[in-house]
């Protein structure tokens, strides 16, 4: 394992241009860091970046267009698609698994309605490549929980879960049917410093970071004991762009790959932040989030994702906590 940066290191050789990339939910926890990673190695205009929302920041986006689009307005998205003629779409927008219980149908009508909208424009517009991620919320209380295989029982129980699950089959069928080279992964809990979560299950292991930084107490809303996959965000940047760098051949999964990294439990970081920070105190109060924790696989087998194109984290737990922390120091206000 690498020990010294928390950026994120693409293990194949960044292509050329493929033309410009379009991220769609560009202000989000993932596609903030995204898109500021692209702007880096692409140059910053070929990135277009593009939400519902502006952010209030826009400077975290790293300075290249933005422009405001509802994923559901599909008119919209066929003159963005027009005007930048991207080769690349990389779409985020999402309701995730905690906000999604409580709007259910919304949470399918965004991500599915939002989903096939840029599968279709993609097909009809002549896009290269699209990127929609899944997440471990495919799997469900059938599932096996350790070391989860690619292929088993999904049944998930949570509408997050079952629009992901179809989303998946949709890509494959677009792949399939279309030839459209869409590629997926399903992501673990993601954590950063960059920016703050956005309504899922694992936002836990982001804020316990921030509480341990500002010396608070932290309330976490699961058990101690409730194991999960998670992983470092420089280690999620590094595979979507190792995925979507890959050659067309080596991707033999066109539903979606599991990808794995860590797999922790509350108790686990606490103790973790108490090697560097022996006064950090936690508690725990369990809510409904519990529920969807118990239904998601403990840690996965992500063998096919290492076979086909050659996926390797590296971050472990007390390596992350040692950046969260020294970045997360660094943005303390004086
Ligand atoms: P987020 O909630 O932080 O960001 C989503 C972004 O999409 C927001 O900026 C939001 O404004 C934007 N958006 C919402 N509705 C939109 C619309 N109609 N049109 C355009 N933009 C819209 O989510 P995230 O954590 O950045 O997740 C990004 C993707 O990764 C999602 O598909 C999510 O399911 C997946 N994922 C995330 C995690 C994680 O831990 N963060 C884990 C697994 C999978």
């Amino acid at each position: 394992m690498d020990t010294t940066s928390g950026d994120p290191a693409t293990t194949t050789p960044t292509p050329p241009l493929p033309g410009p990339v379009l991220v769609i939910g560009a202000c989000g926890q993932l596609g903030l860091e995204l898109t500021a990673a692209l702007r880096q190695r692409y140059r910053p205009e070929n990135v277009i970046a593009a939400d519902v929302r502006p952010l209030k920041n826009m400077e975290l986006l790293a300075g290249g267009p933005f422009e405001l689009l509802d994923v559901l307005d599909k008119p919209r998205l066929e003159e963005l698609v027009q005007q930048y003629r991207p080769r690349q779409v990389y779409h985020l927008a999402a309701l995730l698994s905690a906000t999604a219980e409580k709007d259910p149908l919304f949470a399918w009508k965004l991500n599915m309605d939002g989903l096939l909208n840029v599968l279709n424009v993609a097909v009809a517009e002549g896009v290269g490549q699209v990127y929609w991620p899944s997440s471990i919320a495919v799997f469900g209380p059938d599932t096996p929980r350790h070391d989860t295989p690619q292929l088993t029982v999904m049944n998930p129980n949570t509408v997050y879960g079952i629009s992901k699950l179809a989303g998946e089959q949709w890509c494959e069928w677009y792949h399939r049917k279309h030839g459209l080279d869409v590629r997926s992964l399903r992501y673990p809990g993601l954590i950063g410093y960059k920016s703050l979560p956005g309504g899922g299950t694992t936002d836990y292991a982001v804020d316990i970071y921030h509480k341990a930084v500002a010396g608070e107490h932290f309330t976490c809303f699961l058990k101690e004991d409730s194991a999960l996959p998670m992983m470092y965000m420089p280690d999620a940047l590094t595979a979507t762009l190792d995925l979507m760098h890959a050659p067309a051949e080596s991707i033999k999964v066109r539903t979606s790959y599991n990808l794995g990294a860590m797999s922790f439990t509350p108790a686990d970081i606490a103790a973790s932040i108490r090697q560097e920070l022996p006064g950090f105190q936690i508690s725990y109060a369990p809510d409904q989030r519990q529920a969807i924790a118990d239904s998601w696989p403990a840690s996965l087998d992500d063998s096919a994702a290492r076979q086909d194109w050659g996926w390797q984290p590296r971050f472990d737990l007390n390596k992350m906590t040692h950046d969260m922390l020294v970045h997360l120091r660094e943005l303390q206000p004086a």
